[in-house]
C-alpha cells in the first residue's frame, strides 16, 4: 500500500521521509514534540518550553507501518484519532476516495500503537459531520465510540478531534459531557495558551512543507504560507466532505 495518497486526497498523506524531516527541524528549532493531552498537562504545570503538539487522524494502517517508526527515531510523542466504525475496513465515508489513504487498523493494530507511547484519541463511529446530526445519534457517535476505545485499550480517552473539523457549541457540550477533556478542529492558524480547549485549531503539513516552512508557520512566521496551505489543502477537505454528506444520505434512503 503506498503510504503517498494521489488525487483529492494528496494534501492528506505526509512521505516518511518528509515527515522525518519536519520532525527533525521542529526538534533542531527547540521545539517538543508531544501528543495533544500531554501538551496541555505540560502547559497546566507550567512548562515553559516551546510545545508542538503532533496530531494524525483516522487511523490508517499507514500510521502504524511507517509514522510510528519516524515518531519513535524523533522521540516525539502523538495524537492518533480513531475513527472507530471503520476499523479494520476502508475509509468508506470518502465514498470514491475510500481507498485513497488505505484502510484503517484493526483492534490489534491500534493496540500495536498504543503500546508504543502514542496517544489514542476519539474520532466518533461514522466520520459524519457532527454538527448536522440528530441529537440521539450525536450522543452515540460519540459515547459509543469513546467507550469501545476505553474498553479495548483499558485507558481513559482524554481527546477528540471533529470529524471534518466541524463543531457547534451543541457538539462541543456533548464531547465535553463523555468526558473529554480537549478536542480539536481544523482551523489552520496556531493554538494560543488559554484559548478554548475544546476547539483547539491545527495547522496541517502537506507533502508541499518542508521542515523549514513548519519551522516558520509554528513560530506564526509563515502568514504568507498560510493563505497557500488553505489554498493547497482546501479541495481535499471539501471533498471529504461533500462525500461523507451524500454517502451518508444514501444510506438513510
Ligand atoms: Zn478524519
Amino acid at each position: 500500500m503506498s503510504s503517498v495518497p494521489e488525487g483529492p486526497m494528496r494534501t492528506f498523506g505526509v512521505p516518511p521521509k518528509l515527515l522525518a524531516e519536519q520532525l527533525a527541524a521542529l526538534s533542531g528549532a527547540g521545539y517538543r514534540l508531544t501528543g495533544l493531552s500531554e501538551a496541555l498537562d505540560l502547559l497546566d504545570g507550567g512548562c515553559t518550553d516551546p510545545l508542538v503538539a503532533l496530531t494524525f487522524d483516522d487511523g490508517y494502517v499507514d500510521f502504524l507501518d511507517h509514522a510510528v517508526g519516524v515518531l519513535a527515531e524523533a522521540k516525539a510523542g502523538a495524537t492518533l484519532y480513531m475513527s472507530v466504525g471503520h476499523m479494520g475496513g476502508p475509509a468508506d465515508w470518502l465514498g470514491p476516495h475510500a481507498g485513497a489513504l488505505g484502510p484503517i487498523m484493526d483492534w490489534s493494530q491500534l493496540a500495536d500503537v498504543a503500546a508504543t507511547g502514542v496517544e489514542i484519541g476519539n474520532h466518533s463511529l461514522i466520520h459524519h459531520p457532527l454538527d448536522v446530526l440528530p441529537a440521539g445519534q450525536l450522543d452515540a457517535e460519540v459515547r459509543d465510540s469513546r467507550d469501545r476505545l476505553a474498553d479495548a485499550l483499558a485507558r481513559p480517552i482524554r481527546s477528540f478531534a471533529y470529524p471534518h473539523g466541524y463543531n457547534s457549541a451543541t457538539v462541543r457540550a456533548v464531547v465535553a459531557k463523555y468526558g473529554h477533556g480537549n478536542a480539536c478542529e481544523v482551523g489552520r492558524r496556531l493554538y494560543r495558551e488559554g484559548g478554548d480547549r475544546l476547539a483547539v485549531s491545527r495547522l496541517q503539513p502537506t507533502p508541499d512543507h518542508s521542515g523549514d516552512d513548519l519551522v516558520r508557520l509554528v513560530r506564526g512566521e509563515g502568514s504568507s504560507l498560510v493563505p497557500a496551505l488553505k489554498r493547497v489543502a482546501q479541495p481535499g477537505w471539501r471533498v471529504a466532505r461533500r462525500v461523507a454528506l451524500r454517502v451518508f444520505r444514501t444510506k438513510l434512503t
